[in-house]
């Protein structure tokens, strides 16, 4: 493997309008990187908010909406994001989607819609980023958005658990075929974090199991071990680091950031 030319500069972070995303945004911001933030169209006001923070930081920011899903767009994304900024030195594949269904009752139209994003988003957005970070010579670091549950899947979250699990594959084999271009490609799994997916999961939780609104995260809070739901700065304070030279020597790996819900 060749040595990290370069001390990353620009980083674009998918699903960056709200949540973790966008907390890791921020951070990057605040270690001195200038940021592009993507998410859907339908969220470019929240993607915007998010680029004027970066901005009030002092970095440079820009907006670069697409459907991680979608080759062409993130093909897009990747070349305007080098273009506005001059080039792309960290890639965080953020961007995701949960449902919350027994197996049973989950369509194969479902299962593909998840599976487009969370799964074959991430491809996408680890492939364009590799591309430009070989032709650009000075490696790189990619990251991508794991879970808890890409090593232990929760009920009525299982397509959702097996796309986690698939990343975390598609992680270690990025590494391996990538180290050569002194590229780094890790993961993170979040546990329970508080924010707009977990309240969605809660919500359906609930409903499945004939509980109270918040009483299914209750109940999942009672695996963590340090005694507190995690809030985005705890998954982007990791972020941090995977993003840094501190973390040239680590590739392949997806790390759990979980408060100590679940051992690797
Ligand atoms: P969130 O729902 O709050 O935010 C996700 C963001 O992604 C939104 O802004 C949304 O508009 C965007 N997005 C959705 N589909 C997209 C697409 N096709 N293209 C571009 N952007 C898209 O979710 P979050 O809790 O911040 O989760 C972020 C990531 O962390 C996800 O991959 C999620 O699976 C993972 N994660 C979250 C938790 C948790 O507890 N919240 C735990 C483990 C892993």
């Amino acid at each position: 493997m060749s040595d990290q030319a370069t001390t990353p500069r620009n980083a674009l972070v998918t699903g960056a309008g709200q949540g973790i995303g966008k907390s890791i945004a921020l951070r990057l911001a605040a270690d001195g990187l200038d940021v592009a933030i993507n998410d859907i169209p339908a969220n470019g006001e929240a993607a915007r908010a998010v680029a004027a923070e970066v901005e009030s930081l002092g970095r440079r920011a820009t907006v670069a909406l697409a459907d991680v899903s979608d080759a062409q767009a993130v093909d897009g994304m990747v070349a305007q994001v080098a273009a506005d900024l001059g080039s792309l030195d960290v890639m965080v594949a953020n961007a995701g989607i949960a449902h919350v269904k027994p197996l049973l009752e989950v369509t194969p139209e479902e299962f593909d819609h998840l599976m487009s994003i969370n799964l074959r988003g991430v491809h996408l957005c680890y492939g364009a980023a590799a591309r430009r970070m070989i032709e650009q010579g000075g490696g790189g670091k990619i990251i991508g958005a794991c879970s808890i549950v890409g090593y232990r899947p929760f009920p009525l979250l299982g397509p959702y658990s097996a796309s986690k699990w698939a990343v975390r594959g598609l992680t270690q084999a990025a590494a391996m075929e990538w180290a050569q271009y002194g590229i780094t490609v890790n993961a993170y799994c979040p546990g329970i974090v508080g924010t707009a997916m977990w309240d969605h999961i809660d919500e359906k939780l609930a409903e499945n199991e004939g509980l109270r609104k918040g009483a299914a995260i209750e109940k999942y809070s009672e695996l963590i071990h340090l005694g507190r739901v995690s809030v985005p700065e705890d998954v982007a304070k990791f972020v941090s680091y995977l993003a840094s030279p501190d973390s040239d020597y680590m590739t392949g790996q997806s790390v759990m950031i979980d408060g100590g819900v679940q051992f690797s």
